[in-house]
This record gives C-alpha cells, sequence and structure tokens, in this order.
C-alpha cells in the first residue's frame, strides 16, 4: 500500500516524501480512506502509530480542494483539541510538514505562555487551529476565536484530557461546535467515561483500532530490573555508562523525583535535563530542542511533560519508577519504537511495584523478561528468599521466567551479560 493508493493528492503527497515516508502505517492506511469519505472516526490509538499524519493528511486534502472550489478565506475550519503544550506544538509541525505546498496556515495556542503572539496569528487568519483546553476556551471568552465555521474537530488523547481533569472545559467547547462538521476522536485506552464523551461527539462513525499490545509488543524489546529504590540511581548510572552515547529518555513518576534524578546524575559526571509541569514553557522547549539535536543524552520527564515528545532515534526508555496506571507504561514505551523503529525499553521494579508489574503484564499480555545479572540485585534474592519462607508459587520465579524469554530478548541479554562480565572483570581489577 502507498499514500498515492489511499488517493493522497500531489501536493501533500510530495511533502510526504519529503518527511522520508515511503509507506502508509496501518492506522494511516485504516483511516485516510473514512476520513476521505467524510465519516466521523473514532481512533483508538496512543501517539507513536503515526495517528497524526492519519487525522491531518485527510483534513489538509479536504480545505485544500474546498478552497480551490471556494477561493480563499481565512477561517477557522478545523480545531485539534491536545491535552499538552508538547503535543500540540508537535502536531502544528506536523500540519506545516505535510500542509508545505497546500498554502493552509495553522497556529497552535497553549497556556502558561503570554497570549500577544497567539492571538496576533489569529487575527491574521489561520485554516486549522491546535489548542489545549483552557486557552482555547480563554481565548474564546475573550471573543478572539470563533468555532461557527469549524467543518472539523479533533479530540485528540481524550483519556489523558480526561486524567488530567479537562472534562468540563471539552463539554464546553464541544456544545460551541456547530453541528454539522466531521468529528475525530483518539484515545489510546477507552474506559467507560470516554466512551460516553466520544458518543456525545461522534455522529456516523466507523471505528479504528490499533491496539497499544500490537504496538508494544511487536516493536520493543522491553525488560525489567528489579531493585531497590536506594539503589535506582546507581544503576541508572550503570546503564548510562554503558549505553553511553544514545539518546535516553528516562520517566519519573513525580517532579521532584526527576529533579533529584537530575541532581544525582549530575554528581556522578553525566549530563541530563529535566522537563515536568513546573518548568517554565521556554525551559521545557529548551530542553526537548537540546535533547532532539542531541546535544543533550539523557532526558528525564514526567508521563505528563512527556506526552509530545517525538524524538526520531530515541532507542532507549527507562522506567524509573513504574506506572500505577498500566496504559501509562504503554504510551511510555511507545516513546521508544516509533513509527516503523525499533526500540528498547528498560523498568526498574522495587518491592512496593510488583503489583504494577502484573496490571503491565495483563494489560500487555505478556511477561517482560527478567534481567537477573546485574550489580544492584539484593532484591530479587529477598523476592525468592521470602517466596520459599511462605511457600507461595503463585507468582513465578523470575528465573524461568528468565528461561521462558530467553530467545525473544537474547541479544539484549547477550550485550547485557557481556558488559556485566566486563563490569565484574574491572571491579576485581580495581580492588587487585
Ligand atoms: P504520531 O503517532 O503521529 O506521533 O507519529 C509518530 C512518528 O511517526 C512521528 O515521528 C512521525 O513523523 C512518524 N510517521 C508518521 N507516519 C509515518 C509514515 N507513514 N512513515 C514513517 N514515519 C511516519
Amino acid at each position: 500500500m502507498t499514500f498515492k493508493d489511499l488517493r493522497i493528492i500531489e501536493p501533500i503527497l510530495r511533502a510526504l516524501e519529503q518527511e522520508g515516508y515511503t509507506a502508509p502505517t496501518p492506522i494511516q492506511e485504516q483511516a485516510v480512506p473514512i476520513l476521505l469519505g467524510g465519516k466521523d472516526l473514532l481512533g483508538v490509538a496512543q501517539t507513536g502509530t503515526g495517528k497524526t499524519a492519519a487525522f491531518a493528511v485527510p483534513i489538509l486534502q479536504h480545505i485544500y480542494k474546498s478552497q480551490n472550489a471556494q477561493g480563499n478565506s481565512r477561517k477557522i475550519k478545523a480545531l485539534v483539541v491536545t491535552p499538552t503544550r508538547e503535543l500540540a506544538i508537535q502536531i502544528g509541525e506536523s500540519f506545516t510538514a505535510y500542509g508545505k505546498y497546500t498554502g493552509i496556515r495553522n497556529t497552535v495556542i497553549f497556556g502558561g505562555v503570554k497570549q500577544g503572539k497567539q492571538t496576533q496569528a489569529l487575527r491574521n487568519g489561520v485554516d486549522v487551529l491546535i489548542a489545549t483546553p483552557g486557552r482555547l476556551l480563554d481565548l474564546m471568552n475573550q471573543g478572539y476565536i470563533s468555532l461557527k465555521d469549524i467543518e472539523f474537530a479533533v479530540l485528540d488523547e481524550a483519556d489523558h484530557m480526561l486524567d488530567m481533569g479537562f472534562i468540563h472545559d471539552i463539554r464546553k467547547i464541544i456544545a460551541k461546535l456547530p453541528s454539522k462538521r466531521q468529528s475525530l476522536f483518539f484515545s489510546a485506552t477507552m474506559p467507560k467515561d470516554i466512551v460516553a464523551l466520544s458518543r456525545k461527539i461522534l455522529g456516523d462513525f466507523e471505528r479504528v483500532t490499533v491496539r497499544p499490545e500490537q504496538a508494544t509488543a511487536e516493536k520493543v524489546e522491553q525488560v525489567v530490573y528489579f531493585v531497590s529504590k536506594g539503589n535506582k540511581v546507581n544503576l541508572l548510572v550503570h546503564l548510562l555508562e554503558e549505553q553511553a552515547g544514545s539518546s535516553v529518555l528516562v520517566f519519573s513518576r513525580t517532579k521532584h523525583g526527576a529533579n533529584k534524578i537530575v541532581k544525582k546524575l549530575g554528581q556522578a559526571g553525566i549530563s541530563s535535563s529535566a522537563i515536568h509541569g513546573n518548568k517554565s514553557q521556554t525551559a521545557r522547549q529548551k530542553a526537548l530542542g537540546d535533547f532532539k539535536d542531541g546535544n543533550i543524552k539523557v532526558l528525564i520527564a514526567t508521563d505528563i511533560a512527556a506526552r509530545g515528545i517525538d524524538v526520531d532515534d530515541l532507542s532507549l526508555v527507562v522506567n524509573f519508577d513504574l506506572p500505577n496506571v498500566p496504559e501509562t507504561y504503554v504510551h511510555r514505551i511507545g516513546r521508544t519504537g516509533r513509527a516503523h523503529a525499533s526500540g528498547i525499553a528498560i523498568s526498574f521494579c522495587d518491592k512496593d511495584e510488583r503489583p504494577y508489574l502484573r496490571d503491565i503484564e495483563k494489560l500487555i499480555k505478556q511477561e517482560v523478561p527478567r534481567i537477573l545479572e546485574h550489580p544492584f540485585l539484593e532484591e530479587v534474592q529477598e523476592e525468592n528468599k521470602s517466596q520459599r519462607n511462605q511457600g507461595s508459587q503463585k507468582r513465578k520465579n523470575p528465573n524461568q521466567s528468565r528461561n521462558r524469554n530467553q530467545s525473544r530478548n537474547s541479544n539484549y541479554r547477550r550485550k547485557n551479560s557481556r558488559n556485566q562480565r566486563n563490569n565484574n572483570r574491572n571491579k576485581s581489577r580495581g580492588r587487585d
């Protein structure tokens, strides 16, 4: 299947080619015909599947065609609402890239910065508006934005918008949309409240599902290290030294935790930056830019701040903390293994996080292979001891799971144990 087979018009085809996209991803293959056909869409897919192009390309194509028919009038015809500034900026960049030969203009609005530049862009006229909910409502209330000409409405990452408490804002925005429109609704997960919200927005819709378990199991090599809380930083330093030179994204559950990791890595001579909600927008953009350009090799992020991170050659994601919401794990490891690439996701799991690991494995329907050779292993031994003491055989011995998973992750394992052997050799040399 090619983009041409999907009946994409020439100016957009040319732009996609320049982006280096040779073939549509599964979500693009499925969603583009539905959207070009004018139907509403429910997309169950996470970021990293190519979903931005899946909705941006058909929207650009519709606007381009109707512009040619009606002459060019700059009214906001498409609205994309997305939870974070990073994601909004990312989507804006995608519209700009795919639409560079169409003359279609987009602008991005989000909170946390002064509104002057954004209102100026709106005054100049835009066709596509990408916005976070709060700032959108704010500028609507001030009279800078009218949604009356919207023909295409996209709600992106709906599950995260609800997690972030945007439900009332979203309801208010939906209420202002014209009833005749094409609606698109994307969410990585579909709990009850999301299904209810999708019903409010979508008319006669078709559903496309790119299951997270496909995305994770097929593309991302995953491993877990059992390590105590206190030793996590040491293990991270150890792994970063092994991986020197690669771009590594480290997830921390909390902002405070992210800052602490940066500090501790600094003490070990590894420079890194943190992005999270307490940092100014400028600081976040700068850290992200440095990371994308390869000036910083290690970026520590909280889940919310990482939503829009899209780095082409990100080869390693480290879950410093395991998330308590299993879907978040899927989102996180989706940062590596983007589109057609493959990647590695490493998780640290301390005693308190074992239940989270079980939930994750239930969701992804696979056991994450354990790495049992590393210098900070105390806790696994404790686990085995306590299992023996309790006579509990309920949870599988990680040694057994390792054997079962040996072939799946043999490359990673070989490399890891080779490094480990070298390390031990170096250590014993040091002692001599
Ligand atoms: P998204 O899920 O929209 O965030 O896209 C994830 C990544 O895949 C981005 O880096 C896109 O540039 C890239 N991408 C999207 N579609 C394609 C494609 N058809 N071929 C190659 N890369 C793509």
